[in-house]
């Protein structure tokens, strides 16, 4: 270690007190599941946390029927007013046990403390303050008279923001008035089993969030539960479409938040400095394991020199280690799997003739690492500026007009998101106007707000999470139609 390297800061992991295994949160109480339980490790160090239960058909039509005598029973009884007050529990709850969250989530996710820590968990606590207050406003939506609760949702989350994503997920849907059946994904079930002890804390009466855990075929039962009304799918557009099709003509009412391939571009008025803490924002934030993560870097042809010299000296600086340490900007790689499709994409990428440069960085022995990488001399057409890496992996392209910026931003299947770095106003709500993205940044990346939508156009699905919009996606009535984004939004 040289005299200007950071001591090691790790934080305590003593705060959590985790048990050896935990069952299925069915009915307000945790019980053993019948399919074939699992352990969940950390990334970081490919140790076992704790032993997993797994929902088979009985265990997904326990949970989705205690879920419907809830909606019936209880939930459904409630004033909107009520409804508010266990939100509002629930997120102070959240925040009281910030700390031991974003632990746990550092742990079996392997992102950095310092995002679980500032971003993920105060996030979370801020979806179910924000929702909390439309509870009983929901008449005042701009969504029609009276709207309803729609029923049951049955939800289904990935592993990059674990407990965010089921925030964006409950949230909405309880102040709704729905009732819950939600699947983590295999590899981060830890923070989902808390937040159910939060939920226990917090007396929400049995079996109004049901909390299941297993592989992609429980996650495939509780969609195809005929008795569920609303499914919310967050994950990849494979899945997403294979979703799409089993639930056509059911009468199950269907949002999907699917991947993405974000254009960031940069004008060469852009604030060189910003823009270069922007561009690394976009795609190293949370190892770029990121749906509207900044992938493809669309850089004025003047100035691309100086922005990939500069960003190259950036990342240098990047500390990539040990994710509860809060010192480090880079963590571990989700799983074995997601780190042999970077690889297997990164490879591809210097095959189809990309210039690769990694960010000089010792890797741990053991765990799942992949260095901050960037492609230059990127064409279009290659598989790292089309698939979607879910990596640290940026690829960089260049443009000479707006124009050309428009065209080769919109040039992929998604649409998601996109970012715009430019000194002139005026041109930056031009070029916003032009992209098919359902978020678009401007100087800035990766801003996420509980009162501002979220989702889609093309294959990165349909429906929009956070806001007024995000309610629409669970209550049926006349103006919904029009006010939720509908299939294939277009402009
Ligand atoms: P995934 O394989 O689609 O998994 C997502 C979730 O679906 C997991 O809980 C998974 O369970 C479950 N699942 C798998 N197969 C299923 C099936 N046939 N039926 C029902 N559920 C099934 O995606 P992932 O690899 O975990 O996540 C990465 C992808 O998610 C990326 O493409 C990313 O862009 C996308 N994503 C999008 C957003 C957004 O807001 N638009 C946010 C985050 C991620 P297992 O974990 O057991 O496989
Ligand atoms: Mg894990």
């Amino acid at each position: 270690m040289s005299f200007l390297d950071y001591a090691p800061a790790p934080e305590s992991t003593s705060i959590l007190h985790l048990k050896k295994s935990y069952g299925l949160f069915i009915d307000g109480s945790f019980v053993k599941g019948h399919g074939k339980s699992f352990s969940t490790i950390s990334p970081a160090t490919e140790e076992t946390i704790a032993e997993i239960s797994s929902a088979n058909a009985k265990d997904v039509d326990a949970a989705v029927g205690a879920a419907r005598r809830a909606y019936d029973r209880t939930w459904s009884k409630l004033s909107g007013a009520d409804r508010g007050k266990y939100l509002f529990r629930i997120a102070r709850l959240v925040q009281e046990r910030a700390r031991e969250l974003a632990v746990a989530e550092s742990l079996d996710n392997g992102k950095p403390i310092k995002e679980s820590r500032d971003v993920d968990v105060p996030l979370v606590a801020a979806w179910f303050f924000y929702y909390a207050g439309w509870a009983d406003k929901l008449d005042y939506a701009g969504l029609g008279a009276n709207p309803r609760a729609l029923g049951v949702a049955a939800q289904v989350i990935p592993w990059n923001f674990p407990l965010l994503m089921l925030a964006w997920k409950i949230a909405p849907a309880l102040a709704a008035g729905n009732t819950v059946v939600i699947k983590p994904a295999e590899t981060t079930p830890l923070s989902a089993l808390l937040f159910a002890e939060i939920l226990q804390q917090a007396e929400l009466p049995d079996g109004v969030v049901n909390i299941i855990t297993g592989a992609g075929e429980t996650g495939s039962l509780l969609v195809n539960h005929p008795d569920v009304n609303k499914v919310a799918f967050t994950g990849s557009t494979a899945v997403g479409r294979a979703i799409a099709k089993s639930t056509a003509g059911t009468g199950k009412k269907l949002t999907l938040e699917l991947g993405g391939k974000a254009a960031n571009i940069v004008f060469d008025d852009a604030p060189i400095d910003q823009a270069i803490e922007g561009i690394v924002n976009g795609i190293f934030f949370n190892q770029g394991h990121v749906c509207c993560a900044g992938s493809r870097l669309l850089v004025q042809e003047n100035v691309h020199d100086e922005v990939v010299d500069r960003l190259k000296d950036r990342l240098s600086t990047l500390r990539l280690g040990d994710p509860l340490d809060k010192n480090t900007d880079i963590g571990a790689i989700n799983s074995k799997a997601q780190l042999e499709r970077i690889r297997e994409l990164s490879n591809i990428g210097e095959a189809e003739g990309a210039e690769r440069w990694t960010a000089p960085c010792e890797l741990p022995a053991k765990g799942f690492w992949f260095a901050p990488t960037i492609f230059t001399n990127v064409s279009t057409s290659n598989r790292i500026a089309r698939d979607e890496v879910f990596g640290p992996v940026l690829s960089v392209l260049t443009f000479r007009t707006p124009a050309e910026a428009i065209a080769k931003a919109n040039n992929t299947p998604y649409g998601l998101s996109a970012g715009i770095w430019s000194d002139k106003g005026s041109r930056v709500l031009a070029v916003a106007d032009k992209l098919r993205a359902g978020v678009i940044w401007a100087n800035t990346f990766n801003q996420f707000d509980p009162a501002s939508p979220f989702g889609g156009y093309k294959e990165s699905g349909y429906g929009r999470e956070g806001g007024r919009h995000g309610l629409a996606a669970y209550l049926t009535s006349s103006a919904v139609a029009s006010a939720a984004t509908t299939r294939g939004a277009s402009k």
